[in-house]
């Protein structure tokens, strides 16, 4: 991993208590689509306390000339330095990082699992397969509590629209504390729909990430149905 310079370019909110950052792209910076930085910001006491440091998946693709970080914001040391950070401010960046990466061999389907924010790295995966002439068949299976929580629904929405090889099912688990309609799938997603899905597609390889526990829960489902852990991949979020 290298360090890198880079400044905030800006901020926007892109679903409820979450947040997406826009930083400059540094130059020489590369990365594949999957990938994760390390963003570092503060002063020695934090370095020292270890809370100066924390990994974000980059959500742009790499053709984009910015790197966008998407996060959940919390009242923790870390966050609430980067909500306080002005437009213009110089930021530490370490990466690229990861092994999320997507397969290379196009007659095999992929399977992307996100739970609530662990949408990143897909969104970059999926803006770079968007421009990739090589079709191979992408299914994302995406679990939000609410639609208000559902970082990039409307983008992976139309991405679905516009390609015949992409299939979003997006899931909501406690409607019951919604205030927008929600027409789609509602529960977690169960052996029954990772069945139901896999069913339909050629030797899919696996790709997981959210919480830990979500991605553990998961890691379990698929492997009792039969799923090699050669064929399984994942990221896990950790403190959420
Ligand atoms: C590859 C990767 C990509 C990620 N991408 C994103 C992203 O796109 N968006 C996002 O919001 N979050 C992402 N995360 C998680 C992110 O780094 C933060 O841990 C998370 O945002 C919680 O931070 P916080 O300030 O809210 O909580 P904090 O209070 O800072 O909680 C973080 C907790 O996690 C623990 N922790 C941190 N790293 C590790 C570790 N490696 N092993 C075990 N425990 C650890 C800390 O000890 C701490 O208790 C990613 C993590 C990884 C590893």
């Amino acid at each position: 991993m290298a360090t890198y310079q880079t400044t905030l370019l800006g901020r926007e909110e892109i679903a409820a208590w979450t947040m997406a950052f826009h930083l400059a792209k540094p130059p020489g910076f590369t990365f594949k689509a999957g990938q994760a930085i390390d963003v570092v910001l503060g002063d020695q006491a934090s370095i020292d306390d270890g809370n100066a440091r924390h990994t974000f998946s980059i959500v742009t693709a790499p053709h984009e000339d910015k790197l966008t970080i998407a996060t959940r914001m919390r009242d923790t040391p870390f966050k609430n330095r980067l909500k306080d950070l002005p437009d213009g401010a110089a930021i530490g960046i370490d990466g690229p990082s990861g092994s999320l990466l997507l397969h290379n061999r196009h007659e095999r389907a992929a399977v992307m699992i996100a739970g609530g924010i662990g949408i990143t790295p897909f969104v970059s995966i999926l803006r770079q397969t968007a421009s990739d002439p090589q079709l191979r068949d992408l299914v994302l299976l995406y679990s939000n509590h609410r639609p208000e929580d559902a970082a990039y629904l409307a983008e992976l929405q139309a991405l679905e629209r516009s390609n015949a090889h992409f299939r979003l099912v997006a899931t909501m688990t406690r409607m019951g504390n919604s205030s927008e309609p929600w027409a789609g799938a509602t529960g977690t997603i169960d052996a029954k729909l990772l069945g139901q899905i896999s069913a339909e597609l050629a030797a899919p390889i696996y790709y997981l990430a959210g919480p830990p526990a979500m991605v553990a829960a998961m890691r379990q489902t698929l492997n009792d149905a039969g799923v090699d852990d050669d064929d399984l991949r994942s990221e896990e979020f950790y403190g959420y």
